[in-house]
C-alpha cells in the first residue's frame, strides 16, 4: 500500500479522500490555490502545497504544478477526486511519465469514454443498448439539423465532451434547432474547449439510473448496484438514492451485466459509473460512463457498508477487489441531498459570501455530512458553490425520508442563500415520497416546490421578538456579572428604563410584510402581541442561537441567528429570513438603476444581443453574462430603449455592476 498520496482536488471530495487515507495509515498531501489557503482540506492534510492563484485554470487545472507538488513531497500516487483533472487523459499520462500512480482507470479507458460520441460507438459494438440519435463526426449545422428532423422532436443536443449537466440543449421544434445548436456550441467551447456535439432523441419522463462498477488489474469486474438520480434541475442531480425504487431483481441483474460489459469493453480498472436513461416501463439505454468516483458515491457506501475510496486505493496499489459479486449485498435505503449555496427562487442562481453561521446536523449511524467548509469560510465565485452533501440511511425508504427531513430541519446555514428549504419541500412532496420519479419532477411539481409568497405563521414573529428580548437579557446579565454592582438598575431586565415605559414595539419585516410585535414585561416573561393576538412568552437563548421557547404554555425548540439586521428564524422544520427594522433609520429607495440590469454576480459578458439604440419589448434578451460556469440572460425590465452597454464582450464585471443604460418607456 502507498505511504503517501496527493489529492489533486479541493472541497468536500478532497476531505472525503483524506479521511479514508488517514484511517488506512496513509499520509496525505493537499494542493491549494491562494483562495484556499485556509480551506478545510488544507487543514486536514498532513502536508499542503500552494499551486497558484484562485482561478482554476492557473491552479487546480495546471498539470505540471500538481506533478511537481507530488514529486516535491514524495507522494507515490495521486487521487484526482471528481471534476478538475479526474477525466483528463493528459494528466493521467503525465502521472505515468513521472512514475506516479494515477488512482483511476488506465488512460485508454479515459480516452474511450472521454467523448460521449466515441463512447456510444464502443458501447454499440459491445451490444449495450443506446439512446437513439446521431453520434457521428459530421458537424455541419445543416447536416445536424437534418439528422434532428429525422430523429423527430424533441431532441437533445449534447456536447460530446460535456459533463455536470452543462453543454446540453433541449430542442422542441425544428425552427429552434440552429439557434440552440449555436448556444450549445458556445457553452461547450467555453466550458470544455471542444464544441463537437451529438444529438439524441429526448426521452420523455425518463429516470436516470446509474450503476457503480469496479474493476481491478487482475481482470475482475463487479457492479455495486444502482443509484437513482432522477431528481435533477438543469440536468444536474439534486437528490440521489440507492437502491432505485421499484427496481426488480431481474432488471438489476440486466443493468448490472450491461454496465460490467461496458466496463470490460474498455479494460476498466478502478471505480466507474455507467449511466443509463430508463423509460417508465423499465427499458434502459446507455448514456455515458464517468471514469471516476461520482459525487453521489456515498449512497452506495451506505447500502453496501463499503468504503469506495478504500477500494480505489487498494486497486490502484495492485490488490484484487476485496469482494466478489456474490458477496455484495444491499442493506436498507440511503438518500443524498446536495446542499448548495444557491437561490432556488431565482432559478437556482449561485450565491456567494461568508458562511456566517454553519451548523450541520449531528453525524451518526443514520446521518453523514460530507463537507469541505466550516463556519467562517467563504463560498467564492471561483469554485462550485456546494456547501455539503447530506446523506442519510435507514432500514427502508420511508424511514430514510423521515431521517432526511429531520436532518434538513436541523441544518442551519446563514450568510448565503441555500437550497435547504427547497430540499425539504422536495423530500416531502408527494411525488417524491411515493417515488413517482422522472427527471422532470421539479418542473412538474413547481406549484408545491415554489409556493407563492412566504407568509410566516404568527409564531415566527413571536419567536423573532422573543429572541431579541432574550439577547438583551443575556447581554445585561453578562455585563452585570462583569460589572461591580450587579444590582444596578442600568442592568435590569424588566423593562425598567429611564424615561421609558414598560411597553415597547419591535418591528420586523419579511419580504414586503412589516409587523410590529408589542412587548409588555412581566416578572417571569413577556406578553407579546402581534396581529391583535396576545400570548405569554418566555424562553432561553444560548450564544449559538439555540432557543427553548414557551408560547402560552406550549414548548418548542427554535434557532434564531442574528447577522447584521437579518434575523434567521428556524422553527417547525422551516426557515425564514426576517429583517429587524430600526424605526429611526430610513433607508433610501432603490439603488439607482433598474434591478434587472445589474450584474447578479461577478462574471463575464459573453454576448450583447440587443443593439444600442434599439427599442425593445419587456423581457427581450439584452445581453448574456457568464457567471459561475453558467449563462445568464439579462432581459429588459419593461418596454424601452437600450441607450448604451457599459461593457464589451469579454469584459469581467463585478457584483452589482450596472450593465446597460436602459430607459423604460413612460
Ligand atoms: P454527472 O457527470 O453525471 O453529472 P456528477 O453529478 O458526479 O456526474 O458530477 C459531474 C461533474 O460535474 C463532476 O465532475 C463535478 O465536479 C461537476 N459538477 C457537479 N456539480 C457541479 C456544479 N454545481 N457546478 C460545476 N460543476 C459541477
Ligand atoms: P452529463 O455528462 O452532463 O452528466 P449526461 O449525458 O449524463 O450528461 O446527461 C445528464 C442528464 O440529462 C441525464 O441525467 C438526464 O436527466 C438528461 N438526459 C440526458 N440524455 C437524455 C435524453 N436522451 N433524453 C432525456 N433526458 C436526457
Ligand atoms: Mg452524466
Amino acid at each position: 500500500m502507498f505511504e503517501k498520496i496527493l489529492i489533486a482536488n479541493r472541497g468536500e471530495i478532497a476531505c472525503r479522500v483524506i479521511k479514508t487515507a488517514r484511517r488506512m495509515g496513509i499520509r496525505t498531501v493537499a494542493v491549494y490555490s491562494e483562495a484556499d489557503a485556509s480551506a478545510r482540506h488544507v487543514r486536514m492534510a498532513d502536508e499542503a502545497v500552494l499551486i497558484g492563484p484562485a482561478s482554476v485554470k492557473e491552479s487546480y487545472l495546471v498539470i505540471e504544478r500538481i506533478i511537481a507538488a507530488a514529486k516535491q513531497t514524495g507522494a507515490q500516487a495521486i487521487h484526482p477526486g471528481y471534476g478538475f483533472l479526474s477525466e483528463n487523459e493528459a494528466f493521467c499520462h503525465a502521472c505515468d511519465e513521472a512514475g506516479i500512480v494515477f488512482i483511476g482507470p488506465p488512460v485508454s479507458a479515459i480516452h474511450a469514454m472521454g467523448s460521449k460520441s466515441e463512447a456510444k460507438k464502443i458501447m454499440g459494438a459491445a451490444g449495450v443498448p443506446l439512446t437513439p440519435g446521431y453520434h457521428g463526426d459530421d458537424q455541419d449545422p445543416a447536416y445536424l439539423h437534418q439528422q434532428a428532423d429525422g430523429i423527430g422532436y424533441p431532441v437533445l443536443i449534447k456536447a460530446a465532451a460535456g459533463g455536470g449537466g452543462k453543454g446540453m440543449r433541449l430542442v422542441e421544434k425544428s425552427a429552434d434547432f440552429i439557434e440552440m445548436l449555436a448556444s450549445c456550441k458556445r457553452e461547450a467551447i467555453s466550458s470544455f474547449g471542444d464544441d463537437h456535439v451529438l444529438i439524441e432523441k429526448y426521452i420523455t419522463r425518463p429516470r436516470h439510473i446509474e450503476i457503480q462498477v469496479f474493476g481491478d488489474t487482475q481482470g475482475n469486474c463487479v457492479y455495486l448496484f444502482e443509484r437513482d438520480c432522477s431528481v435533477q434541475r438543469r440536468h444536474q442531480k439534486v437528490l440521489e438514492e440507492a437502491p432505485a425504487p421499484g427496481m426488480t431483481l431481474e432488471r438489476r441483474a440486466a443493468m448490472g451485466k450491461a454496465a460490467v460489459d461496458a466496463a470490460k469493453a474498455v479494460g476498466y480498472v478502478g471505480a466507474g459509473t455507467v449511466e443509463f436513461i430508463a423509460n417508465q416501463d423499465g427499458s434502459f439505454y446507455f448514456m455515458e460512463m464517468n471514469t471516476r468516483l461520482q459525487v453521489e458515491h456515498p449512497v452506495t457506501e451506505m447500502i453496501t457498508g463499503l468504503d469506495l475510496v478504500e477500494w480505489q486505493l487498494r486497486v490502484a496499489a495492485g490488490e484484487p477487489l476485496p469482494l466478489a459479486q456474490e458477496q455484495l449485498q444491499i442493506r436498507g435505503h440511503a438518500l443524498e441531498a446536495r446542499i448548495y449555496a444557491e437561490d432556488p427562487d431565482k432559478g437556482f442562481l449561485p450565491s456567494i459570501g461568508k458562511l456566517v453561521h454553519l451548523s450541520p446536523p449531528g453525524e451518526g449511524l443514520h446521518v453523514r455530512v460530507d463537507t469541505g467548509v466550516e463556519e467562517g469560510d467563504e463560498i467564492s465565485p471561483h469554485y462550485d458553490p456546494m456547501i455539503a452533501k447530506l446523506i442519510v440511511w435507514d432500514q427502508n425508504r420511508d424511514r430514510a425520508l423521515a431521517r432526511m427531513l429531520q436532518a434538513l430541519a436541523e441544518y442551519r446555514v446563514v450568510g448565503v442563500s441555500n437550497n435547504i428549504e427547497f430540499l425539504s419541500r422536495l423530500t416531502a412532496c408527494p411525488a417524491f415520497a411515493t417515488a413517482d420519479l422522472d427527471t422532470g419532477l421539479i418542473e412538474r411539481e413547481k406549484a408545491y416546490l415554489f409556493p407563492e409568497g412566504k407568509e410566516a405563521p404568527a409564531e415566527v414573529w413571536l419567536i423573532a421578538a422573543l429572541a431579541e428580548l432574550l439577547r438583551e437579557t443575556n447581554r445585561a446579565e453578562d455585563k452585570a456579572a462583569r460589572g461591580r454592582d450587579p444590582k444596578s438598575p442600568w442592568h435590569a431586565r424588566d423593562g425598567w428604563r429611564v424615561n421609558a415605559t414598560a411597553h415597547r414595539g419591535l418591528i420586523f419585516r419579511l419580504g414586503e410584510v412589516q409587523k410590529t410585535v408589542n412587548v409588555a414585561y412581566r416578572a417571569d416573561g413577556y406578553t407579546l402581541t402581534v396581529d391583535g393576538r396576545s400570548v405569554e412568552a418566555r424562553g432561553e437563548l444560548n450564544p449559538r442561537g439555540l432557543m427553548r421557547v414557551e408560547l402560552d404554555g406550549t414548548r418548542m425548540d427554535a434557532t434564531v441567528i442574528a447577522a447584521a439586521e437579518k434575523r434567521h428564524v428556524f422553527a417547525q422544520g422551516r426557515a425564514w429570513q426576517l429583517a429587524n427594522v430600526d424605526p429611526l433609520y430610513h433607508a433610501g429607495e432603490g439603488g439607482g438603476a433598474e434591478g434587472g440590469l445589474l450584474a447578479p454576480m461577478p462574471g463575464k459578458v459573453i454576448a450583447l444581443i440587443a443593439a444600442e439604440g434599439a427599442t425593445v419589448e419587456k423581457g427581450a434578451p439584452l445581453l448574456i453574462l457568464e457567471a459561475m460556469k453558467m449563462e445568464h440572460t439579462i432581459t429588459a425590465p419593461g418596454p424601452g430603449t437600450v441607450k448604451a452597454f457599459r461593457f464589451a464582450v469579454g469584459d469581467q464585471v463585478g457584483d452589482g455592476a450596472e450593465l446597460v443604460d436602459f430607459e423604460v418607456a413612460k
